[in-house]
């Protein structure tokens, strides 16, 4: 591990206004960011750390949706009374993430930051372009089973990690910035972006900004949602494909819905496309099916991820159906 400064900040001005160092890095929980210093694959000049500053809080908004601080741990949003209730999904999601420690420790800024997966990405012999820029990607012509087959490009095929991100990306969260100059807010679904030709940019966070909380807003039908992960194996493992699902009924009869599917893409993957495949159409196999063939109809299979395909939409079709079935 590299030699770096460690800065405690006890609030949000003192903690952009030491991100500004160029290389600074924020920690919370630290569940990737250590392990990737350890690894070398991080090497920040400078730690930020934010567990004294506080935005630890869960609190309903005005228009009944709800604030979940950056610094709330996961564990703590999965099992808060508000956030089962009205969002099944997004407690489900965290659930199926990790481990009970590490979701004691992880927090929600921190799980909309953390790194891929991709076995090159982690070991610092491989070329990888999200590590070091122009050196070349290892999983295009390598064994690229866990790798994504939506929003690749010809220089990253990574796939986002996060289960949480997904649901948060079906409910059309957003995400609460600050940097010295201010505070701005951002759509999830354009909070993290596709790799295109720069891999080693994820997200659109400027150099030392701060996310300071995710508002979900309110979705009165989200109380019939779910998330539903397919996994090597049945926990600690991240996803081969995944699906959250919100779906609004009426007699049968789909009035909306809220889709995105994770463990195939390069971002939390919002179709807006099986959602409209679903409006207005009765809820039965064969109209989820014809949802998850429109979900999938851009994916890109590589040597080792074909199957993920076809996975993908059995999953979204199995979220589909624990959805409808919810009374
Ligand atoms: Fe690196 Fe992306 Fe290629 Fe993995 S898929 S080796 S993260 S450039």
């Amino acid at each position: 591990m590299q030699p770096f400064i460690y800065i405690a900040a006890d609030s949000e001005g003192a903690a952009t206004q030491a991100a500004v160092a160029p290389g600074a890095r924020f920690m919370a929980g630290g569940t990737t960011l250590i392990d990737l210093m350890k690894l070398n694959v991080e090497r920040p000049s400078t730690v930020v750390d934010i567990n004294a500053v506080p935005l630890a809080r869960i609190e309903e908004r005005p228009d009944g949706g709800i604030r979940v601080g950056a610094m709330v741990r996961n564990s703590d949003m999965a099992h808060h009374d508000l956030i089962r209730r009205r969002y099944p999904v997004v407690s489900e999601a965290i659930l199926a993430g990790a481990s009970a420690q590490l979701r004691n420790m992880a927090t929600t800024g921190g799980n909309l930051l953390q790194r891929t997966r991709c076995y090159y990405f982690r070991d610092t012999a491989a070329p990888c372009n999200k590590r070091e820029p122009g050196s070349g990607c290892s999983a295009i012509d390598g064994y690229n089973r866990i790798h994504a087959v939506l929003g690749t490009s010809d220089h990253c095929i990574a796939t986002h990690p996060s289960d949480l991100c997904v649901a948060l990306a079906a409910l059309g969260a957003i995400v609460q910035l600050r940097d010295p100059s201010g505070e701005r807010t951002v759509p999830l679904t354009e909070f993290h972006v596709t790799p295109d030709d720069h891999p080693e940019r994820e997200t659109v966070l400027r150099p030392g900004e701060l996310i300071t909380a995710v508002d979900i807003p309110p979705l009165s039908f989200a109380t019939r949602s779910t998330y539903v992960k397919v996994r090597d194996r049945a926990s600690y493992a991240f996803a081969l494909a995944s699906a959250a699902v919100a779906l609004d009924l009426e007699e049968n009869i789909v009035r909306d819905a809220r889709i995105a599917i994770g463990g195939v893409a390069t971002k939390p993957w919002r179709s807006h496309e099986a959602e409209r495949a679903l409006v207005g159409r009765r809820a039965d196999p064969a109209v989820y099916r014809a949802a998850a063939e429109a979900a999938l109809a851009g994916a890109v299979p590589r040597a080792h991820n074909a199957f993920k395909i076809e996975l993908a939409k059995r999953t979204l079709v199995r979220a589909l159906s624990r959805a409808g079935a919810i009374q």
